[in-house]
Protein backbone atom coordinates (compact mmCIF):
# COMPACT_ATOMS: atom_id res chain seq x y z
CA UNK A 1 0.00 0.00 0.00
CA UNK A 2 2.00 3.58 -1.18
CA UNK A 3 0.93 6.24 1.32
CA UNK A 4 2.52 9.70 1.76
CA UNK A 5 2.78 11.37 5.46
CA UNK A 6 2.76 14.76 6.08
CA UNK A 7 4.49 15.12 9.58
CA UNK A 8 5.17 17.61 11.80
CA UNK A 9 8.67 18.58 12.26
CA UNK A 10 10.26 21.31 14.50
CA UNK A 11 13.82 21.30 15.99
CA UNK A 12 14.01 23.02 20.10
CA UNK A 13 13.49 26.39 20.04
CA UNK A 14 11.99 27.13 16.71
CA UNK A 15 9.30 29.67 16.18
CA UNK A 16 7.90 27.79 13.14
CA UNK A 17 7.21 24.17 12.28
CA UNK A 18 7.89 22.65 8.75
CA UNK A 19 5.84 19.33 7.08
CA UNK A 20 7.97 16.55 6.43
CA UNK A 21 6.50 14.34 3.89
CA UNK A 22 7.50 10.81 3.06
CA UNK A 23 6.31 8.46 0.93
CA UNK A 24 6.07 4.59 2.43
CA UNK A 25 4.85 1.41 1.41
CA UNK A 26 3.44 -0.48 3.82
CA UNK A 27 1.15 -3.20 4.39
CA UNK A 28 -2.60 -3.36 4.31
CA UNK A 29 -3.12 -3.96 8.13
CA UNK A 30 -0.14 -0.97 9.10
CA UNK A 31 -1.55 1.29 11.83
CA UNK A 32 -0.02 5.02 11.58
CA UNK A 33 2.61 4.32 14.57
CA UNK A 34 3.85 1.05 11.88
CA UNK A 35 4.19 4.03 9.64
CA UNK A 36 5.96 6.31 12.11
CA UNK A 37 8.26 3.72 13.23
CA UNK A 38 9.35 2.89 9.04
CA UNK A 39 10.30 6.50 8.75
CA UNK A 40 12.50 6.66 11.79
CA UNK A 41 14.26 3.76 11.07
CA UNK A 42 14.38 3.83 7.34
CA UNK A 43 14.05 7.49 6.39
CA UNK A 44 15.05 10.10 9.35
CA UNK A 45 16.33 8.88 13.08
CA UNK A 46 15.79 12.30 14.14
CA UNK A 47 12.16 11.85 13.80
CA UNK A 48 10.67 12.31 17.08
CA UNK A 49 7.55 10.99 18.57
CA UNK A 50 6.20 8.89 21.59
CA UNK A 51 5.03 5.34 22.08
CA UNK A 52 4.91 3.37 24.97
CA UNK A 53 2.38 0.43 24.97
CA UNK A 54 1.47 0.25 21.27
CA UNK A 55 -1.55 -1.44 22.23
CA UNK A 56 -3.76 1.70 22.51
CA UNK A 57 -3.75 1.63 26.40
CA UNK A 58 -1.40 4.23 27.64
CA UNK A 59 -2.27 6.97 25.88
CA UNK A 60 1.06 7.99 25.06
CA UNK A 61 1.33 8.50 21.55
CA UNK A 62 -1.88 10.98 20.86
CA UNK A 63 -1.80 13.11 17.64
CA UNK A 64 -3.95 14.86 15.36
CA UNK A 65 -4.24 12.60 12.84
CA UNK A 66 -5.91 13.66 9.52
CA UNK A 67 -7.74 16.54 12.32
CA UNK A 68 -8.94 13.53 14.22
CA UNK A 69 -7.69 13.14 17.47
CA UNK A 70 -6.07 9.55 18.31
CA UNK A 71 -3.82 7.15 18.91
CA UNK A 72 -1.11 6.63 16.66
CA UNK A 73 -0.52 2.74 17.91
CA UNK A 74 -4.17 1.60 16.76
CA UNK A 75 -5.40 3.80 13.96
CA UNK A 76 -5.10 2.09 10.87
CA UNK A 77 -3.44 3.69 7.90
CA UNK A 78 -6.15 2.03 5.92
CA UNK A 79 -8.68 4.40 7.59
CA UNK A 80 -6.72 7.42 6.68
CA UNK A 81 -6.64 7.44 2.93
CA UNK A 82 -9.18 9.39 2.35
CA UNK A 83 -6.42 12.58 1.89
CA UNK A 84 -3.40 12.53 -0.70
CA UNK A 85 -1.68 12.80 2.75
CA UNK A 86 -1.78 12.12 5.97
CA UNK A 87 -1.21 14.59 8.23
CA UNK A 88 0.34 13.85 11.34
CA UNK A 89 0.08 17.09 14.21
CA UNK A 90 0.29 17.67 17.52
CA UNK A 91 -2.82 17.86 19.77
CA UNK A 92 -4.33 21.27 20.70
CA UNK A 93 -2.67 23.29 22.98
CA UNK A 94 0.30 21.50 24.05
CA UNK A 95 3.83 22.76 24.49
CA UNK A 96 5.64 21.35 21.48
CA UNK A 97 9.63 20.52 22.49
CA UNK A 98 10.53 18.32 19.33
CA UNK A 99 8.49 17.29 16.26
CA UNK A 100 5.29 15.18 18.02
CA UNK A 101 6.47 14.93 21.04
CA UNK A 102 4.90 17.30 23.75
CA UNK A 103 5.76 18.83 27.61
CA UNK A 104 3.04 16.04 29.32
CA UNK A 105 4.21 17.72 32.51
CA UNK A 106 3.21 20.92 31.66
CA UNK A 107 -0.09 20.03 29.45
CA UNK A 108 -0.96 17.44 32.50
CA UNK A 109 1.03 15.85 35.08
CA UNK A 110 2.31 19.14 37.31
CA UNK A 111 -2.00 19.72 37.45
CA UNK A 112 -2.21 16.09 38.78
CA UNK A 113 0.63 16.49 41.37
CA UNK A 114 -0.74 19.77 42.82
CA UNK A 115 -3.43 17.32 43.89
CA UNK A 116 -1.16 14.54 46.37
CA UNK A 117 -2.46 11.89 44.21
CA UNK A 118 -2.78 9.16 46.55
CA UNK A 119 -4.58 8.31 49.15
CA UNK A 120 -3.54 7.78 52.84
CA UNK A 121 -5.05 4.78 53.91
CA UNK A 122 -6.76 5.47 57.78
CA UNK A 123 -5.89 3.08 60.57
CA UNK A 124 -8.39 0.07 60.45
CA UNK A 125 -9.78 -1.62 63.79
CA UNK A 126 -9.98 -5.10 62.49
CA UNK A 127 -7.55 -5.15 60.28
CA UNK A 128 -9.53 -4.81 57.35
CA UNK A 129 -10.80 -2.56 54.54
CA UNK A 130 -13.40 -2.77 52.57
CA UNK A 131 -15.08 -0.96 49.96
CA UNK A 132 -18.71 -1.54 49.41
CA UNK A 133 -19.20 -2.93 46.08
CA UNK A 134 -21.00 -0.10 44.49
CA UNK A 135 -18.18 2.65 45.50
CA UNK A 136 -15.63 0.18 44.25
CA UNK A 137 -17.31 -0.07 41.01
CA UNK A 138 -17.97 3.59 40.40
CA UNK A 139 -13.82 3.99 42.00
CA UNK A 140 -13.05 1.60 39.62
CA UNK A 141 -14.35 3.34 36.34
CA UNK A 142 -12.09 6.76 37.82
CA UNK A 143 -9.35 4.58 38.05
CA UNK A 144 -9.46 2.78 34.77
CA UNK A 145 -7.75 6.38 33.27
CA UNK A 146 -5.13 5.79 31.31
CA UNK A 147 -4.07 9.69 31.73
CA UNK A 148 -4.42 10.33 27.71
CA UNK A 149 -5.38 13.75 28.04
CA UNK A 150 -8.25 13.31 25.47
CA UNK A 151 -10.16 15.05 27.85
CA UNK A 152 -8.30 17.90 28.47
CA UNK A 153 -7.61 18.25 24.58
CA UNK A 154 -11.43 18.72 24.24
CA UNK A 155 -11.91 20.74 27.03
CA UNK A 156 -12.93 24.59 26.38
CA UNK A 157 -11.74 26.57 29.30
CA UNK A 158 -8.44 25.68 28.76
CA UNK A 159 -7.69 27.01 26.05
CA UNK A 160 -8.59 30.87 27.37
CA UNK A 161 -7.01 29.60 30.58
CA UNK A 162 -4.20 27.03 30.86
CA UNK A 163 -3.96 27.51 34.45
CA UNK A 164 -7.21 25.84 34.62
CA UNK A 165 -6.33 21.97 35.77
CA UNK A 166 -8.64 20.52 33.26
CA UNK A 167 -10.67 17.36 33.50
CA UNK A 168 -7.85 15.06 33.79
CA UNK A 169 -6.54 16.19 36.65
CA UNK A 170 -9.76 16.83 38.27
CA UNK A 171 -10.97 12.98 37.26
CA UNK A 172 -7.96 12.31 39.38
CA UNK A 173 -9.21 14.57 42.40
CA UNK A 174 -12.55 12.61 42.06
CA UNK A 175 -10.65 8.99 42.22
CA UNK A 176 -9.20 10.52 45.45
CA UNK A 177 -11.96 12.49 47.11
CA UNK A 178 -14.34 9.47 46.78
CA UNK A 179 -12.42 6.80 48.25
CA UNK A 180 -13.70 5.77 51.49
CA UNK A 181 -10.76 4.19 52.73
CA UNK A 182 -8.75 8.19 52.91
CA UNK A 183 -8.25 9.00 56.60
CA UNK A 184 -8.44 12.97 55.44
CA UNK A 185 -11.73 12.77 53.59
CA UNK A 186 -12.17 16.28 52.41
CA UNK A 187 -8.30 17.25 51.92
CA UNK A 188 -8.85 16.01 48.05
CA UNK A 189 -11.84 18.23 47.77
CA UNK A 190 -10.24 21.55 49.09
CA UNK A 191 -7.72 20.93 46.71
CA UNK A 192 -10.14 20.44 43.75
CA UNK A 193 -12.04 23.60 44.57
CA UNK A 194 -8.61 25.77 44.82
CA UNK A 195 -8.63 28.93 42.36
CA UNK A 196 -8.86 26.88 38.44
CA UNK A 197 -10.35 23.96 39.69
CA UNK A 198 -13.73 22.65 40.20
CA UNK A 199 -15.81 25.90 39.55
CA UNK A 200 -14.05 27.18 36.39
CA UNK A 201 -15.33 24.12 34.66
CA UNK A 202 -18.54 25.61 32.22
CA UNK A 203 -19.73 21.74 31.72
CA UNK A 204 -19.55 22.15 28.23
CA UNK A 205 -19.18 18.16 28.62
CA UNK A 206 -16.55 18.34 25.32
CA UNK A 207 -14.35 16.49 27.97
CA UNK A 208 -17.17 13.48 28.15
CA UNK A 209 -17.65 13.86 24.47
CA UNK A 210 -14.11 13.15 23.96
CA UNK A 211 -13.18 10.00 26.88
CA UNK A 212 -12.43 6.80 24.65
CA UNK A 213 -13.38 4.93 27.93
CA UNK A 214 -16.62 6.65 29.02
CA UNK A 215 -15.32 7.79 32.12
CA UNK A 216 -16.93 10.95 32.25
CA UNK A 217 -14.67 13.37 33.08
CA UNK A 218 -17.43 16.13 33.40
CA UNK A 219 -19.54 14.11 35.39
CA UNK A 220 -16.71 13.91 37.68
CA UNK A 221 -16.08 17.67 38.02
CA UNK A 222 -20.37 17.65 38.51
CA UNK A 223 -19.67 15.00 41.69
CA UNK A 224 -17.27 16.71 43.43
CA UNK A 225 -18.88 20.04 43.25
CA UNK A 226 -21.91 18.03 44.98
CA UNK A 227 -19.10 16.18 47.45
CA UNK A 228 -18.00 19.94 48.11
CA UNK A 229 -21.49 21.61 48.59
CA UNK A 230 -22.56 18.51 50.73
CA UNK A 231 -19.44 19.00 53.25
CA UNK A 232 -20.06 22.80 52.99
CA UNK A 233 -16.40 23.26 51.29
CA UNK A 234 -16.70 26.37 49.25
CA UNK A 235 -15.09 29.82 48.87
CA UNK A 236 -17.04 32.59 49.49
CA UNK A 237 -16.55 33.95 46.09
CA UNK A 238 -18.27 30.49 44.68
CA UNK A 239 -20.54 30.83 47.61
CA UNK A 240 -21.45 34.60 46.73
CA UNK A 241 -21.98 33.64 43.24
CA UNK A 242 -24.54 30.74 43.73
CA UNK A 243 -26.82 33.01 45.90
CA UNK A 244 -26.75 36.14 43.56
CA UNK A 245 -27.08 33.74 40.68
CA UNK A 246 -30.18 32.46 42.43
CA UNK A 247 -31.59 35.63 44.07
CA UNK A 248 -31.38 37.46 40.20
CA UNK A 249 -33.21 34.54 38.56
CA UNK A 250 -35.58 34.21 42.18
CA UNK A 251 -36.35 38.09 41.37
CA UNK A 252 -36.51 38.62 37.63
CA UNK A 253 -36.83 35.19 35.76
CA UNK A 254 -33.61 35.72 34.13
CA UNK A 255 -29.81 36.62 34.98
CA UNK A 256 -28.90 40.47 36.18
CA UNK A 257 -25.58 39.64 34.63
CA UNK A 258 -24.32 43.31 36.51
CA UNK A 259 -25.36 42.16 39.84
CA UNK A 260 -23.99 39.16 39.48
CA UNK A 261 -20.45 40.61 39.02
CA UNK A 262 -20.96 42.70 41.60
CA UNK A 263 -21.71 40.26 44.47
CA UNK A 264 -19.58 37.54 43.68
CA UNK A 265 -16.65 39.80 43.65
CA UNK A 266 -18.09 41.16 47.22
CA UNK A 267 -20.22 44.75 47.95
CA UNK A 268 -17.17 45.44 50.85
CA UNK A 269 -14.28 44.48 48.27
CA UNK A 270 -13.50 47.49 46.85
CA UNK A 271 -10.17 46.49 45.39
CA UNK A 272 -12.52 43.50 43.40
CA UNK A 273 -15.26 45.69 42.31
CA UNK A 274 -12.00 48.35 41.10
CA UNK A 275 -11.16 45.64 38.99
CA UNK A 276 -14.20 45.35 37.36
CA UNK A 277 -14.19 48.98 36.02
CA UNK A 278 -12.52 48.49 32.76
CA UNK A 279 -15.00 45.77 31.47
CA UNK A 280 -17.60 47.94 32.70
CA UNK A 281 -16.23 50.89 30.56
CA UNK A 282 -15.61 48.52 27.54
CA UNK A 283 -18.64 47.14 27.86
CA UNK A 284 -20.05 50.23 27.75
CA UNK A 285 -18.61 51.37 25.05
CA UNK A 286 -20.33 48.68 22.69
CA UNK A 287 -23.40 49.38 24.47
CA UNK A 288 -23.45 46.18 26.49
CA UNK A 289 -23.44 47.49 30.03
CA UNK A 290 -26.71 46.98 31.53
CA UNK A 291 -27.44 48.57 34.65
CA UNK A 292 -27.36 46.26 38.00
CA UNK A 293 -30.51 45.87 39.97
CA UNK A 294 -32.75 47.63 37.11
CA UNK A 295 -33.41 44.41 35.53
CA UNK A 296 -36.74 44.18 33.85
CA UNK A 297 -38.82 41.10 34.89
CA UNK A 298 -39.42 38.64 32.15
CA UNK A 299 -42.83 36.99 31.01
CA UNK A 300 -43.50 34.25 33.62
CA UNK A 301 -40.92 35.87 36.26
CA UNK A 302 -43.56 35.46 39.16
CA UNK A 303 -43.85 31.57 38.32
CA UNK A 304 -40.42 30.98 38.70
CA UNK A 305 -40.09 32.98 41.56
CA UNK A 306 -43.21 31.21 43.17
CA UNK A 307 -40.59 27.78 42.20
CA UNK A 308 -38.01 29.25 44.29
CA UNK A 309 -40.40 29.71 47.22
CA UNK A 310 -41.68 26.10 47.05
CA UNK A 311 -37.95 24.82 46.93
CA UNK A 312 -36.78 27.71 50.17
CA UNK A 313 -39.63 25.64 51.91
CA UNK A 314 -38.65 21.91 51.12
CA UNK A 315 -35.03 23.08 51.92
CA UNK A 316 -36.71 24.45 55.49
S1 LIG B 1 -10.73 10.86 31.70
FE1 LIG B 1 -10.79 9.76 29.74
S2 LIG B 1 -10.05 11.28 28.21
FE2 LIG B 1 -9.48 12.06 30.25
S3 LIG B 1 -7.39 11.36 30.54
FE3 LIG B 1 -8.75 9.81 31.48
S4 LIG B 1 -9.09 8.26 29.86
FE4 LIG B 1 -8.24 10.09 28.85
Amino acid sequence: MEVTFNAYRREPGEAEYRRGVYKLDLPEDATIMDGMLKIRDEEDPNFAFRGSCLRGYCGDCMMSINGKNTFACTAKVANFMNRPEIALRPIRMVPVIKDLVFDWDAFMWNKIKVLNPWIEPQESTDGVRTVPDKVMADLRNAMSCYYCGLCDEGCTVLPVDMKFLGPAALTKAYRLAADPRDKNPGEHLKMAQQAEGIWDCVHCYEASEHCPRNIGPTERIVQLRDMAFEKGITNERVARHHTSFAASVKASGWLDEARLAIESEGLTNISGLMKLLPIAARAAIKGKAPIPYLHHKRPGAKRITEIFEKGDERGK
